[in-house]
């Protein structure tokens, strides 16, 4: 395990980042000490969350996967997946206690949020998927006809938001995540016909704001992070494979630029267009939500330096260190971590991968720290979150952010 001086790391930020990752990984996958490491965090946190289950963790009725019982099961499915993936007991347990987990919330469906982290769509995204693992597959096809049935409120609801967590790009995203999974069961010109949407707003709200082809509104702002505004979307949209080659270069393009006319001379993301304060370095608002988006237009978008742009964007994530707001997904350290492993898929270089597991050693030192988990539990503010990204550190080639990133 390296030595390394958190405080100093966290409040000037630091430049280097030293490990000799061979005693971390080979051929990819954590080895030795480091995965012991991680399976005795992983199977010591599944006891926890279990506890904390029973004990009221999970706020009573909250059955989203942002932060009530779905995002257990989908920690669960993802623990079937990588730690439990050649142990063909440990596995059908997992899938088993995901399929009980997701029976409650798919008989609570509201009918009213259709999003994949905040709303019937993840639930019912992952019925599907968990209902087809666990051979029943009359029950997966219930979902996914509801899934698509959700689409008539996507399409119409004039008040419906676009972005990620309540709009038209989380309802987006639950599609595509049951397509990756189960490929027929979703009808592609569906998922065509909510991007289409999700673009023909953008450009219309634009018309008021010179200088953006896309723009969004969430709360009366023009939010431009990962979590409400223009960089969740215009990622969602990436991960679609629907655009055109004529929409990518006259829409997409155009907005992905834009918004790197938005960042502070730090190389961060501003929150929101009216945000003046560089303070948020967080997947939910600044830089670590947009870096997967610069990455995912360097493989899509003809010409650009985006790839290059990643970097600049993924630099201040390093040199603003730690978060004060705990170890979580959404506004936590180990979602920032994401962000590194992001960088590491795209570009092979080892460095990146250095300062994921530099996060995630932090986060398993901090014993005091963990003591709030006995009442926070929750996929991305919790907890199910912190296991699920040290889940993501056993491969690091195949993690994804969950409810952001489309599964590998
Ligand atoms: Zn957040």
């Amino acid at each position: 395990m390296s030595e390394v001086a958190w405080t100093r790391c966290f409040q000037h930020g630091s430049t280097t980042c030293t490990i000799d990752l061979t005693e971390y990984y080979t051929n990819g996958a954590a080895s030795g000490a480091w995965r012991d490491n991680i399976v005795k965090r992983v199977e010591e946190g599944m006891v926890r969350l279990e506890t904390g289950l029973k004990n009221g963790g999970f706020k009573k009725g909250d059955y989203s996967i942002y932060s009530g019982t779905s995002g257990l099961a989908l920690l669960y499915l993802r623990l079937s997946e990588t730690l439990y993936t050649n142990n063909p007991t440990k596995r059908r347990q997992a899938l088993d206690r995901a399929l009980e987990l997701i029976t409650q919330p798919l008989n609570k469906l509201n009918g009213r949020r259709l999003t994949f982290l905040c709303g019937d769509g993840g639930v019912l995204a992952l019925g599907a998927v968990l209902y087809t693992l666990c051979d029943n597959s009359a029950v997966a096809r219930h979902c996914t006809q509801g899934l698509q049935t959700l689409s008539e409120l996507a399409l119409t609801d004039r008040l419906m938001s676009q972005e990620l967590m309540y709009g038209c790009a989380g309802y987006l995203f639950a599609l595509l995540f049951t397509k990756k999974y189960l490929p027929e069961s979703i009808d592609s010109k569906l998922i065509a016909r909510v991007a289409t949407h999700i673009v023909a707003v953008g450009k219309e709200e634009a018309k008021c704001c010179s200088g953006a082809t896309l723009l969004y509104t969430w709360h009366e702002k023009h939010y431009l992070g990962a979590a409400h505004g223009l960089a969740g979307i215009l990622y969602t949209l990436l991960q679609s494979n629907t655009v055109s080659p004529a929409e990518l270069t006259n829409t997409i393009a155009p907005s992905v630029n834009y918004l790197l006319s938005q960042r502070y001379p730090s190389n961060n993301l501003r929150s929101s267009l009216s945000s003046q304060l560089d303070q948020l370095v967080q997947w939910c608002h600044g830089s670590p939500g947009f870096v997967p988006l610069l990455t995912e237009s360097h493989d899509q978008i003809p010409g650009g330096t985006y790839l290059q742009e990643a970097i600049r964007c993924a630099t201040p994530i390093w040199q603003r260190g730690l978060l004060r707001k705990g170890h979580g997904l959404c506004h936590g350290t180990l979602g920032n971590a994401y962000a590194f492993l992001d960088m590491y898929q795209r570009t092979d270089d080892p460095t990146w991968l250095s300062k994921a597991v530099h996060f995630t050693e932090w986060s398993m030192s901090q014993r005091d720290v963990a003591k709030n988990y006995e009442k926070d539990m929750k996929l991305f503010d919790g907890l199910a979150g912190v296991i699920y990204l040290y889940c993501d550190m056993l491969e690091p080639k195949s993690a994804a952010f969950p409810g952001f990133q489309v599964p590998k």
